[in-house]
């Protein structure tokens, strides 16, 4: 039987109604079973892990991502896979620190969270455990990544975005398609989840904080850049430019974009485009851009490209390795 460990980080999921009060409050996650008593169903064993504090996700920083990247670490010989329950804000983010974290994972690392609160009839969430969990504990399929499940879908993590606020289906993977489905069955897509590891399960314990994400719009001005340019200790920019990578041609914006290179800010260049890939060069409008060095960021999200700068920019030194990184397929970010 496999040995799942759930983590609880807070997030709308871990709402329950106070029996007294009738307002909804985080849930005591040891009570898993009391709150969930499907879960003793599965055929699994699972402990649980509470974070302390339990935040909205709104609060999410690199230190809790080390944090959590360090418990799956200490835990990892101890379980078979992770399920972790997380608010729907950041979980993108999350999800993608995760994946360049956990270096030659061979175990899954589900995370999900829910649109209602576990404590509301219609909940999204008791669906969502249920299935992360499933998953998680599948005896035939291992999933060796960092993946997103909701509504009925499992994600590659770090190729999702949150689309929606309103509606169950939260998340958008625009390059990639769907792991897996759950229906009557859960179907996996096996020629699209990555292969077991061949080296070392690894974790990285560094992140660079020195990072933003600077998106291009037609009311950007010299002023916004040169406030850009005036952050202390900037190193590295995501920068989301328009369709296949373009950018204003005005001498202001360009000359701005070659000074921060000149000081040595890394500059990666992403689509605001839910789907679809930067190529510069296509456009005259990205061929200064590439000129000056900005760099390609292709098809990846701007959740999982600023997540692969704060983890390039944070554990390697030399320039010409960072950008070879940076511009690499590490953890199946990019296609
Ligand atoms: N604000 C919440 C969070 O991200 C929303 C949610 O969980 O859906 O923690």
């Amino acid at each position: 039987m496999k040995n799942i460990l759930v983590i609880y980080t807070g997030g709308t999921i871990g709402m329950v109604k106070d029996s007294i009060t009738g307002a909804l409050k985080p849930f005591d996650m040891h009570k898993i079973y009391e709150v969930l008593p499907v879960l003793k169903k599965i055929d699994c064993n699972i402990e649980t892990y509470q974070c302390n504090p339990i935040i909205d996700s709104s609060d999410m920083n690199a230190d809790k991502w080390l944090l959590f990247a360090s418990l799956i670490r200490d835990n990892y010989a101890k379980y078979d896979g992770f399920v972790i329950l997380h608010g729907t804000d950041t979980m993108s983010y999350t999800a993608s620190a995760l994946s360049f974290l956990l270096k030659n994972l061979s175990k899954p690392v589900i995370i999900t969270g829910s649109q209602l609160p576990l404590g509301m009839i219609r909940t999204d969430g008791r669906d969502n455990i249920i299935s992360a969990v499933e998953i998680a504990a599948n005896n035939e399929i291992v999933i060796p990544e960092v993946c997103i499940f909701f509504d009925n879908k499992l994600y590659r993590g770090n190729r999702t975005t949150k689309i929606n606020a309103e509606y169950f289906e939260a998340f958008y993977s625009g390059n990639l398609p769907s792991l897996a489905k759950v229906g009557i069955n859960i179907s996996y897509k096996k020629h699209l989840i990555l292969p077991p590891p061949e080296e070392e399960f690894f974790v990285y314990d560094k992140l660079c904080r020195d990072v933003i994400i600077m998106k291009i719009h037609p009311a950007i001005s010299k002023e916004y850049l040169d406030a850009v340019s005036n952050i202390p200790n900037l190193k590295g920019i995501v920068m989301e430019t328009y369709g296949s990578g373009n950018a204003p041609t005005k001498d202001f914006f360009l000359q701005g974009i070659k000074r921060m290179i000149d000081k040595g800010v890394m500059i990666m260049n992403v689509t605001q485009c839910k789907a679809g890939s930067v190529e510069m060069g296509h456009y005259q409008a990205s061929c200064d851009l590439r000129d000056m060095g900005v760099i390609s960021g292709k098809d990846i999200t701007t959740e999982a490209a600023l997540a692969k700068m704060m983890f390039v920019l944070g554990n390697f030194d030399d320039r010409n390795k960072q950008k070879e990184l940076a511009e690499s397929n590490l953890r199946g970010e990019i296609s």
